[in-house]
């Protein structure tokens, strides 16, 4: 974590947020319901155009996070804040419940230290089963030996809940701008003078929750270029939908400690499609959704950045399995089948919309697991908010509130 707000912001402050993600406007909510004048400053044509509107759309509950971390204090304050906010609004919240499955016995440990951490995070009603009777009770095709089962892990629509979160900063009177591209950002006695193509304003406060270009944004106030955002593809497979009863809820593997993505899982979605995934592969562009969109510059600054080396050293062996799974369906579909037997290759009917992680990494290669924020005087960057960060993002709203512009909470 960076420094806390150097300067207090207060009432009629005008504060502008960069990003048009569920964090940024979570916080632009959070704010405006508190009598702030707010504006939004978003490159693309809608909200939610990446991450949010990109991922698995489970609203996690807590298992796997370092106890004590911002990831395991927010992912559970910003679980009860999405379902209450769900229930509010009218939107779909299905709590579907999640198994997390160890399917030979050299993943009992593994699954033992999950089963540990999710108790430290309070993990509501969460159980360990060794049976395999009730383990298919939960998930009828499911192969596995052991498993821990969070029954409140549930799933939502992140672009849905964005655009209705938009809804309440334009009803108290906040701006959202579509379509500007933050370009520049000087500090300027005090204040923050932020341009777009279009648009020159001045505000007392800047937070930039810019997601996959975090670090871009970091480096227009002179922030320190690290930690790096290296891109990391997800991609999903849709099972066919005469086959969707193979999954009742969630199947997921028991996550490997050393790599910081979940492993291809089984998610039945808010709306009752069932999807496999993701990976993770390298982005050959920050926005990269696909193999063919190259980005030289992306693909040249990730190379070069001085943690890359170090990196490829540590996780190349992961990185070659999870490539050739990308690009030969019958090493996907075996990784999916190890946890129902009966899956045919056929069933993996399409691949669905891929999405990619702004993933943090420090100099030295290291991974920056925990959400992280930094201060540059009047401006608060969001430098890492990966996955919980969609579960977490009301809750993140809230912890920006209280440490970096504390006295707008007045
Ligand atoms: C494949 C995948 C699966 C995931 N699954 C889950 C899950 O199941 N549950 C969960 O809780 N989390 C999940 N996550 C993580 C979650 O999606 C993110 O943590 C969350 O969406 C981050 O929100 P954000 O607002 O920070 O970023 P984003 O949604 O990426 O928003 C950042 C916004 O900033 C804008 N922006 C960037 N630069 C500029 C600029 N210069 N000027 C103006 N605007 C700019 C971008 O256009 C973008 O709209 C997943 C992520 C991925 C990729």
């Amino acid at each position: 974590m960076g420094g806390r707000a150097a300067g207090r912001s207060g009432r009629g402050d005008r504060i502008g947020i960069v990003g048009g993600g569920i964090v940024g406007i979570a916080l632009a909510r959070a704010l405006s319901q508190r009598g702030h004048e707010v504006t939004v400053l978003e490159k693309e044509a809608r909200l939610a155009e990446h991450q949010t509107g990109h991922n698995s759309g489970v609203v996690h509950a807590g298992l796997y996070y370092k106890p004590g971390s911002l990831k395991a204090e927010l992912c559970a304050a910003g679980r009860v804040l999405t379902r209450d906010f769900c229930a509010e609004k009218g939107l779909p919240y299905r709590e579907v419940g999640k198994l997390v499955v160890a399917v030979d016995e050299s993943e009992l440990g593994a699954l033992a230290d999950i089963e540990r951490r999710s108790i430290e995070n309070g993990v509501p009603d969460l159980a360990r089963i060794d049976d395999v009777g009730r383990l298919r009770e939960i998930e009828p095709h499911v192969a596995g030996i052991a498993a821990v089962h969070s029954p409140h892990t549930a799933v939502v629509d992140y672009a849905s809940i964005t655009e209705s979160m938009a809804q309440d900063v334009r009803a108290a009177g906040g701006g959202i701008r579509l379509g500007h591209e933050v370009t520049g950002i000087r500090l300027e006695h005090g204040r923050v003078r932020v341009t777009t193509p279009v648009s020159d304003d001045v505000f007392d406060r800047l937070i930039v929750c810019a997601g996959l270009q975090s670090d871009v944004v970091a480096k227009l106030v002179g922030a320190d270029p690290s930690p790096k955002i290296l891109p990391f593809r997800g991609e999903y497979w849709e099972l066919a939908p005469e086959r969707t009863d193979l999954v009742k809820g969630m199947i997921y593997p028991v996550p490997d400690p050393r790599f910081p993505f979940l492993g291809v899982h089984f998610t039945r979605g808010v709306y009752d499609n069932v999807h496999v995934g993701p990976n993770a592969v390298p982005a050959l562009a920050r926005e990269g959704y696909g193999w063919l969109t190259i980005s030289p510059k992306d693909t040249w600054q990730s190379l070069t950045w001085p943690g890359a080396g170090s990196l490829a050293k540590q996780h190349w062996r992961m990185g070659v399995d999870e490539i050739s799974g990308s690009l030969i369906k019958p090493l996907y579909y075996g990784k999916a089948r190890r946890f129902i037997p009966e899956l045919r290759m056929s069933d993996l009917a399409h691949k669905s919309a891929a999405g990619v992680r702004a993933q943090a990494w420090g100099r030295g290669g290291e991974l920056l697991d925990d959400f992280a924020v930094d201060q540059v005087g009047p401006v608060t960057l969001v430098r890492n908010a990966p996955s919980p960060a969609a579960t977490s993002s009301m809750a993140i709203a809230e912890y920006l509130l209280e440490h970096h512009l504390a006295a707008t909470t007045a």
